[in-house]
């Protein structure tokens, strides 16, 4: 497909600390270019989730200044434009970026500013982590309620899922839902379908990854009746060996059975991605059409976490482009 690049774009699942370019890591951390990437691009093929984690120790550590953490939001908003993106849903956890004393407020405003001077919509997603305390957890639900419609549109749970279970977080869900938060949550990557049974008992309305939902058909049933949608990143699903090639992705099989799916690069570094690409793993491996890939994008606009009148104007903005772009492929 030509000009795939020029596509216009929805991604709901993608990670600031993910998303730090190779030369930004090397001038900040003084590292030489093999070191960087050996140290920040997972390989092809994990042993599992918590390997592919090892990748985020380097974003870590540059992500501890207003400064860095301004100039790496803006370096994403700069890659998501360039790769065709109309509108992001960015997350990072900013109860890990306060080792050099920031407060959590400069963290998220840092963030703010440096995405806001590029001309893309984006909106923050604030991750709670999973092997922070509930406590700690429960100030990043408070933090996004001070942000929430400035900047920031929801919570997730991130982090090492086969490790901390889904179902001992329930009180975080209950809080965002008391306090009108809306969540993702991470579950059925490196855990099964007990995750995702917790996840939705917590009354999720998307999943980030979701993809073992087919350990149990009655789940699939389940997320096909309440329009919950996957957050499905291909290229990550197989670096953590959740996935064993391209091929063997279930997320046509999902998306044929009518799930709600979109299609995300998790970490644009980590996963040394971009949509274009993983679009394109899909057109050429999955049998996925341009038709199939832009209902894909209607479907992340439908369950974004805009208000309903955002996502009237984003559609139609999003059926202008295409129609420019479907014009310029076909002339
Ligand atoms: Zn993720």
């Amino acid at each position: 497909m030509k000009n795939l690049d020029k596509l216009p774009k929805i991604e709901l699942h993608v990670h600031l600390d993910g998303s730090v370019r190779i030369e930004t890591a090397m001038e900040i951390l003084n590292k030489d270019i093999d070191d960087v990437k050996e140290n920040m691009i997972a390989k092809k093929k994990c042993i599992d989730l918590n390997e592919y984690l090892t990748k985020f120790e380097y974003p870590n550590r540059i992500l501890q200044t207003k400064e860095n953490l301004e100039r790496v939001a803006y370096e994403l908003a700069i890659d998501l434009k360039k790769d065709g993106v109309i509108y992001a849903e960015v997350r990072f956890a900013p109860l890990k970026h306060l080792q050099k004393s920031l407060t959590k407020e400069e963290v998220v405003e840092s963030v703010l500013k440096g995405l806001n001077r590029v001309d893309i919509k984006t909106n923050l997603i604030l991750c709670m982590m999973r092997d922070m305390s509930i406590d700690d957890n429960k100030e990043v639900i408070y933090l996004a309620k001070n942000y929430y419609g400035k900047g920031v549109c929801a919570v997730d749970l991130a982090g090492a899922e086969a490790i901390y279970k889904t179902e001992n977080f329930k009180e975080l869900f209950e809080l965002a839902r008391r306090l009108n938060i809306p969540y993702t949550i991470h579950a059925g990557e490196a855990d099964g379908k007990n995750s995702i049974i917790s996840a939705l008992d917590f009354k999720t309305t998307r999943l980030g990854h979701g993809i073992r939902i087919n350990e149990d058909n009655s789940l699939v049933d389940e997320i096909i009746q309440k329009k919950v949608l996957l957050e499905i990143c291909p290229t990550s699903n197989i670096q953590t060996n959740v996935v064993d090639k391209y091929d063997d992705h279930p997320v046509k099989s999902y998306y044929d059975k009518g799930i709600l799916v979109s299609i995300n690069t998790d970490n644009r570094t980590v996963s040394n991605t971009t949509l274009t690409s993983e679009y394109k793993y899909l057109m050429d491996n999955l049998d996925f059409s341009l038709e199939d890939i832009i209902k894909t994008n209607k479907y992340a606009i439908e369950k974004s976490f805009l208000t309903e009148k955002e996502k009237n104007v984003l559609l139609y903005e999003y059926e202008n482009k295409l129609e420019n772009y479907l014009k310029n492929i076909y002339k």
